[in-house]
């Protein structure tokens, strides 16, 4: 079976110092491509040195709404200069968020040394890394936390990527699912989802039509359930747990069991919609 993690962050300086066990875990699984995700100008280095040296790895670049207030003025520059040099490069992660405004704590470790953009802000960053993916017909990779509303709105008044664009790790409602599908959506699902605290997103991803479902890790974010963990979580150097990138593959289980669907028929499935967005 042929795997595909539509959305991780390989490239992530916590993972470092693993990087020869996760090659060997992901080959061992079945994976055959990654789209690693740099999030700011500070990641983008690294992502492309990894793409170069290791064929399992799809590369994007983009400016996430966590580092939207901290950019360089050079960031477009920099952004379509790395666009330029690997035609293989997506465009993401670039998104909204309102729940960093609104509902995360005042100290929550995400965001130290970090300014917090107002959503104005975002959605003008993301708007012109969305231009540039529609005009060069690249797979755009959208995060969004408590702000479909503005997304869906903004979506649909601009041009888009003819080739679609992902929705990474979904959470939004299933009423909405139909919506962005007609835009060009795909799903990305999440092993994070197996929280029991999540039940809610059965429905939504029972209603994501099979040709747009994909699975993702977010490594080293987003931990499965420890129980539910085939890959332990690897030591950062910071002292947190790192969600292993091999848990794809208990991913894909998961959501064949969410769809009740047998696993190898979700696999061709999703390598089939993976392929349509993301190869070139
Ligand atoms: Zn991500």
């Amino acid at each position: 079976m042929n795997l595909y993690d539509a959305h991780n962050h390989l490239n992530d300086s916590v993972l470092a110092p693993h990087l020869d066990r996760i090659l060997a875990d992901l080959a061992a699984t079945g994976v055959r491509r990654v789209v690693a995700n740099g999030s700011c100008e500070a990641d983008w280095h690294d992502v492309a040195s990894l793409a170069a040296t290791h064929s399992v790895v799809l590369p994007s670049y983009g400016l996430h709404p966590w580092d939207v207030g901290n950019r360089t003025p050079d960031w477009q520059k920099s952004l379509l200069a790395r666009l330029d040099a690997d035609p293989r490069a997506g465009v993401g992660e670039i998104g909204l968020d309102r729940w960093m405004l609104d509902r995360a704590k005042p100290d929550d470790p995400h965001f130290i040394g970090l300014r917090r953009a107002p959503i104005e802000e975002q959605l003008e960053a993301f708007l012109w890394q969305l231009s540039i993916a529609a005009e060069r017909n690249l797979p755009a990779s959208i995060h969004c936390l408590d702000a479909f509303g503005p997304l869906f709105d903004s979506l649909r008044t601009v041009k888009r990527p003819a080739r679609g664009f992902l929705l990474h790790a979904y959470n939004g409602p299933a009423e909405m699912v139909a919506g962005f599908a007609k835009l060009g959506a795909y799903f990305s699902f999440n092993g994070g989802f197996l929280d029991p605290r999540k039940q809610r997103l059965r429905a939504v991803y029972a209603a994501i039509p099979a040709d747009r479902l994909l699975v993702e890790t977010d490594a080293p974010a987003m931990r499965l359930p420890a129980d539910r963990e085939q890959f332990p979580p690897l030591p950062a150097t910071d002292g947190t747990l790192a969600n292993h990138p091999a848990n794809l593959a208990t991913t894909y289980a998961a959501l064949a069991d969410w769809r009740d669907m047998e696993l190898s028929t979700l696999a061709t499935q999703v390598e089939k919609n993976f392929l349509r967005l993301f190869a070139r």
